[in-house]
């Protein structure tokens, strides 16, 4: 029996895999339902390769997750929006970076283009660039929920795995036990995909104990006038920050969605001002006025991206990219998701690929952020082929 502690895109995928190699699996779930997390309030962007350090786990399945996903999309009928991204620049500066990223993405064998003013204009009629942009037509979007709901369904139908739902994973209870809020289950191995929670279970597992969750609270708005918006219309991200800025991302229903945000965040799952803040917080405090005074990335993120909360800087970052947009344009939003950001607590640094860590019967999956979404499928098929099957 193979416990799976976490029912994002990650567990479930994960999940659905081990099923079909023929392992019973009991997926427990902390919701009453699944991917009620970072798996279904992201972008619903599937990511094309542009982005990542060549031979990261990211690069290697950023382009087949791409891939597998819009295939999964299409053989349920789920709706998906295929009119691709630009990647714009905002200055002279910027493009520099923009060529550089362009040459990152064809190292990393994304397809991808650099496009002048007049081929910007008939993808994109709205947006404003300097000098070129880039134009991604393999980037896609989906409705995140639709999709978690899909493969939970795939995954259950093998009649291999049983859901506990509501249920906690608590932490080691010794050889092959794991204490939960519903008693404690026997396993041959677990594998921990629990997201924000990650690195908590992981350290009562003895693993990962250098590393912790620093999490980013992610707040969209929405265009009031979709129309200004066809697919995607994406800055070059800072140099100075790990996140990709705030972007424009028309979803298959016509909305077009305005964020993420990065703005550190008081609780693994403080999505309200004050919603989701519970007593880990001062700990989560001290740890961001440490990474603040020891990493420039987090203290330039710290500095600038709270100020987001407020329409004037949030339309501030975001009016260059679009000729004609106007203040008024910009309306709130619902959604709001928080990443899971892991720092390697030794040197300060964020952790920028996906982690794997397995002791002798436990795996955890400590850094599944931006495109874990995109690249679960195959992620999953990695992890089982290289950490289950290959070292049983
Ligand atoms: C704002 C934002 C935008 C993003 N945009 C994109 C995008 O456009 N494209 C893309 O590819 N990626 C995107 N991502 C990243 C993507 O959402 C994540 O990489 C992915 O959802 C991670 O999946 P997961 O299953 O690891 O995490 P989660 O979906 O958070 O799942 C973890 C699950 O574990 C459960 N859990 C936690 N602790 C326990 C426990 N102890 N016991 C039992 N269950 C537990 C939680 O309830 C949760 O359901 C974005 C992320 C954010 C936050």
């Amino acid at each position: 029996m193979v416990v799976v502690c976490g029912g994002g895109i990650v567990g479930l995928t994960v999940a659905r895999r081990l099923a079909k190699e023929g392992y019973d699996v009991t997926l427990v779930e902390k919701e009453e339902n699944f991917g009620l997390h970072a798996s279904g309030r992201n972008s619903g962007v599937l990511h094309a390769g542009i982005y990542y350090t060549p031979d990261s786990l990211k690069a290697r399945f950023a382009i087949e997750g791409n891939r597998r996903m819009r295939e999964f999309v299409k053989e349920r009928g789920i709706p998906i929006n295929e009119n691709g991204k630009v990647i714009v620049a905002k200055d002279e500066e910027d493009y520099g970076r923009l060529l550089k990223l362009y040459e990152r993405a064809k190292r990393n064998g994304a397809e991808v283009y650099l496009i002048d003013e007049g081929e910007l204009k008939e993808i994109e009629p709205y947006a404003r660039t300097f000098g070129k942009a880039i134009y991604s037509p393999r980037t896609a979007v989906v409705s995140p929920g639709e999709v978690v709901r899909a493969i939970a369904e795939d995954t259950l139908k093998s009649g291999r795995v049983r859901a506990m739902l509501g249920v906690r994973c608590l932490g080691r209870a010794g050889k092959g036990k794991v204490r939960t809020t519903a008693g404690t289950l026997e396993y041959s191995l677990l594998i921990n995909a629990a997201g924000a929670y990650a690195d908590r279970l992981a350290h009562t597992y003895g693993v990962g104990l250098h590393y912790r969750i620093v999490p980013f609270k992610g707040t969209y708005r929405k265009l009031a006038r979709p129309d200004l918006v066809r697919g995607n219309v994406y800055p070059v991200p800072h140099p100075r920050s790990p996140f990709l800025g705030v972007h424009f991302t028309r979803d298959p229903y016509g909305n077009v969605f305005v964020g993420p945000t990065a703005i550190p965040a008081f609780g693994r799952e403080n999505y309200g001002v004050f919603r989701g803040i519970d007593a880990e917080a001062p700990a989560i405090l001290l740890r961001d006025a440490v990474m603040f005074f020891r990493n420039p990335l987090f203290r330039y993120v710290a500095l600038r991206e709270p100020r987001k909360y407020f329409k004037p800087s949030f339309f501030g970052a975001c009016r260059w990219m679009l000729k004609g947009l106007r203040y008024g344009d910009i309306v709130p939003a619902r959604r709001v998701g928080i990443r899971a950001q892991l720092v390697d607590w030794r040197s300060k640094e964020m952790v920028m690929d996906f982690v794997i860590e397995r002791e002798e019967d436990s795996i955890h999956i400590l850094n599944a952020v931006s495109p874990a979404f995109t690249a679960s499928l195959p992620f999953a098929d990695y992890l089982v082929e290289n950490y289950v099957l290959g070292n049983p």
